[in-house]
């Protein structure tokens, strides 16, 4: 999410009290939670029934008067209740998934290295053996097909199932290869459950032991629903080492608690970089935020991954890390991920 744009937001809706807990609807408001991409938001309060009217018109003014700040296109606003979240048998049947394993991986923004880390998880599962595929679930920036290095439509079955393209031994399925991602595309959050229903129960995935799911980032509905309703076996949450991506990861951690989904994971990404010339590391924003609110939450902490020039130019063509150079230190690393996950 872009900062400023986060700012924007917060800086509106903190004038306004939450009628539960009358805190104002600020960053540190667990009860708010905010998503943004390419200035389409995504908006969720969690409600409690007793309140329900007062929220539904704050959910209308909130989403009124953000819809009118520069640079924000669309604004979606889902009321959530840790009732309805828990309770929702319903939702259960809606997204399924035959797989031995499901695993969401997750962030509370974007642009933290969250697909980057899926598809080289994927790889590096699929070369200890196991059968992967891969969900670009991420409506709002579908980055795996390029990632891949694929592209293409999807063939439909006889049973009107869309058969995933494969590459490197990994089946792949991506919102991307149905919409066109050089057009913006304004989710309304019908058509976003509708697209995600497709993805999910629409794709003929066969036998898998491990599916990897690149979920959009941020703790909106779509994210709610998702990790409410298909049946993950767990989720892994990245983020980088600055305060404002650490905050985000930590409403991240609230949400999966919530919906009882196991979190296999902390990663931190972009960590620290190597220098050239020196050989040393150098931690640019922080030094082991993400193992410390790991340790804070009891969750286990998998690995901090660098910032590695390399890793950019092989998302950017395609070719993940454990293909392209399977030596370097990199893939090593998410080698010994993928074994610690397995
Ligand atoms: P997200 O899925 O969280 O939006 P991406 O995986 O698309 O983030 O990564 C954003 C950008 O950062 C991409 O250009 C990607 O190649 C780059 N990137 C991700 N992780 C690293 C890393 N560890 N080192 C260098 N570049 C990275």
């Amino acid at each position: 999410m872009s900062d400023k744009i986060s700012q924007l937001i917060f800086e509106f809706t903190k004038n306004y009290s939450d009628p539960e807990n009358k805190s104002p609807f600020d960053e540190k408001n667990p009860n708010i939670q905010v998503a943004e991409k390419n200035g389409n938001v995504n908006l969720s309060l969690s409600v409690s029934s007793q309140y329900l009217d007062e929220y539904k018109k704050l959910g209308d003014l909130f989403k009124e008067n953000l819809s009118k700040i520069d640079g924000i296109l669309s604004v979606n606003v889902a009321l959530t209740s840790e009732k309805q979240v828990n309770s929702s048998s319903n939702n259960h049947r809606k997204f399924q998934i035959s797989a031995e394993n499901v695993i969401a991986i997750a962030s509370g923004k974007g642009g933290v290295g969250k697909s980057t880390f899926s598809v080289n998880l994927a790889v590096a599962i699929s070369q200890l053996g196991k059968k992967v595929g891969i969900l670009d679930a991420d409506i709002y920036g579908p980055s795996v097909p390029r990632m891949m290095g694929i592209s293409g439509k999807p063939q439909i079955n006889e049973n009107k199932k869309l058969i995933p393209l494969k590459r490197y031994g990994i089946k792949c399925m991506s919102i991307g290869f149905l919409i066109s991602i050089d057009t913006p595309t304004i989710w309304r959050g019908p058509m976003i459950m509708k697209a995600l229903e497709q993805m999910y129960n629409g794709v003929e995935w066969g036998e898998l032991d491990y599916l990897i799911v690149d979920l959009p980032p941020g703790t909106g509905d779509a994210q709610i629903t998702l990790a409410q309703s298909s049946k993950l076996s767990g989720s892994i949450i990245i983020s980088t080492p600055q305060d404002v991506a650490l905050a985000d990861a930590i409403k991240g951690i609230n949400m999966f608690k919530k919906v009882n989904v196991p979190i296999i994971g902390l990663i931190e990404n972009m960590s620290y970089f190597i220098c050239d010339k020196c050989n040393e590391k150098h931690y640019i924003f922080s030094n082991e935020g993400v193992k410390k609110e790991a340790e804070k939450f009891q969750i286990p902490f998998l690995g901090s991954l660098p910032i590695d020039k390399d890793l950019r130019i092989q998302s950017d063509e395609g070719k993940p890390a454990c293909i392209d150079k399977p030596d370097s230190n990199i893939a090593k690393q998410y080698l010994e991920i993928a074994k610690s996950i397995i």
